[in-house]
């Protein structure tokens, strides 16, 4: 029969990442007899969950990787990862339940094939970015990932374990998955499951621990609703049954791209509002405002800015827009398709307006950016929509920009600007860029400043008694904003001397 008759005992996370590495945490944290490991090809990421400074920033996955991980949530003296300023709620409480000492049951290891050998369950939380190249490029998902962990799983696993889709995945992906371990396993059982993750990062930890909805897609089968049926059990340890929602694996997959994009949607289009508040004189905010109290409409996701970023909304509508198109529903496709132009629209809209409030042009001027991530409260330099506007001040030749982030590390800022290598000498010292770890040093000298993530630092940076405000701010920027230009001496007047605040 089936692995769902048998306990769950091992759980194996395929993909250390910032979905694999916080959800395998915060499962083991509730179910302390499950031992969970959370596998990687990567040494370097694996090698940093095992230690102190762990490879992604989460407020509170420090608590709760210290207590699956190393049993105990004691914080060691200074030199940590400073992380305590922003512990939130929900890890605050976690570390005065679970005490006093705790059995380890967290693990990180290289060792996949070992692992998922012994594994009940497997979770696929891989990476699945947009094809770069061949059919597809640049809108259908590379599954290449994906499908290398299928097959190791079809390969070394026995039989029986639980395959658990945890990646965002096309529609009908759980069928490719049963062709890959047909292929390697012929006649062995190996049941399905779609588990996409809902978290956002910045507040990973808080949306693992007290989750919405936990979606668990199986097929109308025995052996798939008792596969579910161990899962709901791994989940209802710590989640309400009422927001466990079993339902059909294609509705499952197809549910995690849909919220993506009705997200970005609802960004692209309160953006779409802001541009024709340039234009007339209105104000976004306050439209905004008055649209959020309709409870049809409700308050979230209708800030007017440079539009989303980050490793998820583009590629999944990307994604969305390739399979309504393969479908052949291509009306569907052009739709979804707008969400994305509107919001590439934003960020050149934006980056005219600095361009022309500078007179045109760059020449020998020296831009700074405050926030480099793709938004506040997480290091990921990914997709960052800072990339786009860097890519458009760069066509006007400044003398120098200058990149300041609290959290993002020098080299992966480095990393994503590498892709614009191909038109620009980028990075100093043969190209304009450099990524500082002061903001003082950031606005030394600037002609502008442009704060792209909205950090609270950034935020509660007023000028007091200043005669300008930054010119174009994530936070104002609606076409009303005056042409301003914060000048390095405003921006001294609300730091502290040399002692940047910390995120
Ligand atoms: P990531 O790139 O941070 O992590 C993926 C990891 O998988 C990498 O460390 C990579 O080395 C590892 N990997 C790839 N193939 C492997 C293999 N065969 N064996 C072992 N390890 C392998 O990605 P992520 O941001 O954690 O996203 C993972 C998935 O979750 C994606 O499908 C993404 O769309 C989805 N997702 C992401 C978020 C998010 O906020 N980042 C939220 C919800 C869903």
């Amino acid at each position: 029969e089936t692995a769902a008759n048998m306990p769950i005992r091992n759980i194996c996370c395929i993909g250390a990442g910032y979905v694999g590495g916080p959800t395998a945490a915060v499962i083991a944290l509730h179910n302390p007899h499950v031992r969970v490991t959370v596998v990687d090809r990567d040494q370097n990421r694996i090698d940093a969950w095992k230690g102190r400074h762990l490879p992604i920033h989460e407020p509170g996955l420090v608590d709760v990787v210290r207590l699956a991980r190393d049993g105990s949530s004691e914080r060691r003296a200074s030199g940590d990862q400073g992380q305590a300023a922003s512990m939130d709620g929900a890890s605050a409480a976690l570390v005065g339940i679970v005490q006093p000492a705790r059995t380890p049951n967290l693990f990180f290891s290289t060792a996949c094939v070992e692992t998922i050998a012994q594994a009940d369950i497997c979770l696929i939380s891989v990476n699945t970015p947009t094809k770069v190249r061949g059919v597809g490029k640049g809108r259908a998902t590379d599954m290449a990932a994906f499908e290398g962990a299928c097959r190791d799983v079809a390969t070394y696993a026995k039989a029986g374990t639980i395959l658990v889709e945890k990646s965002t995945v096309p529609c009908k992906t759980g069928q490719l998955i049963k062709d890959i371990m047909e292929a390697h396993r012929p006649g062995v059982v190996f049941p399905v499951l779609s588990n996409p993750e809902f978290l956002s990062e910045g507040t990973a930890v808080r949306d693992l621990m007290q989750p919405d909805r936990v979606v668990i897609g199986c097929e109308s089968t025995i052996s798939g609703h008792r596969a579910a049926a161990a899962l709901v059990n791994l989940y209802a340890a710590w989640v309400p049954r009422s927001r466990i929602a079993p339902i059909n694996i294609w509705s499952s997959e197809l549910s995690k791209l849909a919220a993506n994009a009705m997200l970005a949607q609802r960004i692209s289009s309160i953006n779409s509002i802001s541009a024709i508040c340039e234009r007339t004189g209105a104000d976004v905010s306050e439209i905004a405002r008055s649209l959020g109290m309709d409870p049809r409409i409700g308050p979230q996701f209708l800030k007017a800015g440079l539009g989303f970023g980050g490793s998820c909304f583009r590629k999944d509508i990307a994604s969305l827009t390739y399979l309504s198109e393969s479908l052949g529903l291509p009306e569907v496709a052009a739709y979804w398709q707008q969400v994305l132009e509107m919001n590439n629209f934003q960020r050149d809209r934006f980056a005219r307006h600095v361009i022309a409030t500078l007179n045109n042009s760059l020449r020998g001027k020296k831009i700074t950016i405050l926030g480099y991530a793709f938004k506040k409260n997480t290091g990921d330099a990914r997709e960052s929509p800072a990339l786009d506007v860097i890519r458009l001040l760069l066509e006007e030749g400044p003398r120098s920009i200058s990149i300041y982030d609290p959290l993002c590390s020098e080299a992966d800022i480095k990393r994503e600007l590498a892709v614009l290598e191909a038109d620009y000498s980028v990075c100093k010292p043969d190209g304009p860029v450099e990524v500082v770890s002061d903001p003082y040093l950031a606005c030394a000298d600037s002609n502008a400043v442009l704060v792209l993530t909205d950090w609270d630092m950034f935020k509660n940076t007023k000028p007091a008694a200043a005669p300008s405000k930054p010119i174009a701010t994530l936070e104002s920027y609606d076409g009303t904003t005056p042409n301003d230009i914060l000048h390095i001496t405003s921006l001294m007047e609300q730091l502290p001397p040399n002692q940047p605040p910390t995120p």
